[in-house]
């Protein structure tokens, strides 16, 4: 879409009117208030082009929707492909792209994974395997984590941990406890015969990339296997190669009952959310097999996203890539950060998902502003706003790297001079 300048003016003017009267007034607002004056129009690679003629080297990336970068062509070809053959399906026949998905899926996610509901989105995903857990384990009890992100439909809010989000729609479900991240010994308090599920991200995301100590997830194995509680891995962020493995559970062989991925499974091109689950898990289709189901989830058109997106990964190595870029990224953040200790208080991550975490959650924004004025998307993490979040597209650039490093620490610089720090 090519605009011209003053259409583009207009498009911006009525888009953001429209997001006013019609969308979310205090969403136009923020958008505004953080400098942006043109609307996305145009996306490609590690790049969105806005209205305005200005360009963005996107490291919010969804956030972690575009692994494989905006508009990627391998994945929109067979989209396209899949689009004039049969868009959506008639959900009594049988679906061979779902079909052909889920065996994939089987082959490349932990262990003895092996059947997939597919549904349109990371909360979704969430809400399936928290009801898959009750139905097999026939116990009402979850445990979760404190800052864990899992989404905001009722049963994924009632996962998630930030009171901001939460208090305005209680009573949410019952039966969650939350346990401080990265504990094993609070976890194996907390669960009993009564826990049908443990849900955990093996690195919290939007918690402000937490990284557990190492044997965490294992130890979570240990103890659901000690009670007979499921183990469910939300690698909604963390999979699908963003970690430098391609799943996060990889890092430590862990295998979990249930795992939920989303976000990039759709390629960055279709919305696609899924849980896969040991086959005894299933059992809860066996009475009746549409005891949970969705009517978009598992399309061809998102499930022929999937697969390219699968392709994709195994093809261009992505996993090794995010964890040789992601290795740059750190260095080169970790040595700006060092002339700034006043403001910084760690740079951390695990192949492309790096969190810079300040002293303060207003200096994040400080800093997440001059980034966005020179051309560098980014945002905190929706539990932990004194966190800056980084999640570029695995095929970013070594040179695009160290641009965002220069960005970095030129906003780290005009923050420390503007707070006279
Ligand atoms: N789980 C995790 C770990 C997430 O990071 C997110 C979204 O950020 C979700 C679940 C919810 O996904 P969605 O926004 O697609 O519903």
């Amino acid at each position: 879409m090519s605009v011209s300048p003053g259409d583009a003016q207009d498009l911006a003017k009525t888009t953001f009117q429209r997001y006013e009267q019609h969308i979310n007034p205090g969403m136009a607002q923020l958008v505004k208030f953080m400098g942006f004056e043109g609307v996305e129009v145009r996306s490609e690679g590690c790049y969105v082009y806005t209205s305005d003629g200005e360009c963005f080297l996107d490291c919010l990336g969804g956030p972690g929707v575009f692994s494989f970068g905006h508009n990627p062509e391998a994945i929109t070809a067979r989209v396209h492909e899949q689009l004039d053959l049969m868009p959506l399906s008639s959900h009594l026949l049988l679906n061979p792209v779902a079909a052909e998905l889920a065996e994939r899926l089987a082959r490349i996610t932990p262990g003895d994974l092996q059947f997939t509901f597919f549904c349109n989105s990371g909360a979704e995903a969430v809400e399936g395997a928290l009801k898959a857990a009750r139905a097999y384990t026939g116990r009402a009890g979850f445990v979760s984590t404190i800052g864990g992100y899992h989404g905001k439909t009722f049963g994924a809010l009632s996962a998630t941990a930030r009171e901001v989000y939460r208090t305005a729609f209680e009573p949410l479900v019952p039966g969650f406890t939350h346990v401080s991240y990265g504990d094993a010994e609070a976890l194996a308090d907390a669960v009993d015969e009564e826990t049908a599920a443990v849900i955990v991200e093996p690195i919290q995301g939007e918690g402000g990339i937490i990284i557990p100590p190492d044997g965490y997830l294992t130890r979570a194995r240990e103890i659901c296997d000690e009670t007979g509680a499921l183990l469910i891995a939300d690698e909604i962020q963390t999979g699908l190669g963003r970690t430098g493995m391609t799943w996060c559970c990889d890092w430590e062989d862990v295998v979990p009952d249930i795992m939920t991925m989303g976000k990039a499974l759709g390629g960055g091109v279709m919305p696609l959310g899924a849980f896969i689950a040991r086959a005894e898990v299933w059992s809860i289709f066996e009475e009746n097999p549409y005891v949970h189901t969705s009517t978009f989830g598992g399309n061809p058109l998102a499930c022929a996203a999937g697969l390219a997106a699968l392709q994709t990964l195994q093809e261009q190595n992505l996993a090794e890539a995010a964890a040789q870029r992601g290795e740059q990224l750190l260095r080169g953040l970790n040595e700006a950060a060092a002339k700034h200790e006043e403001m910084v208080t760690e740079v951390r991550g695990r192949g492309l998902l790096v969190g810079v975490e300040f002293t303060h959650e207003d200096i994040a924004g400080l800093v997440i502003a001059g980034l966005s004025g020179r051309k560098v998307l980014a945002a905190y993490g929706l539990n932990n706003p004194g966190t800056l979040r980084l999640a570029p597209p695995l095929i970013i650039s070594s040179e695009q790297v160290d641009e965002v490093v220069e960005a970095f620490a030129d906003a780290l610089s005009s923050t420390a001079a503007m707070l006279e720090l």
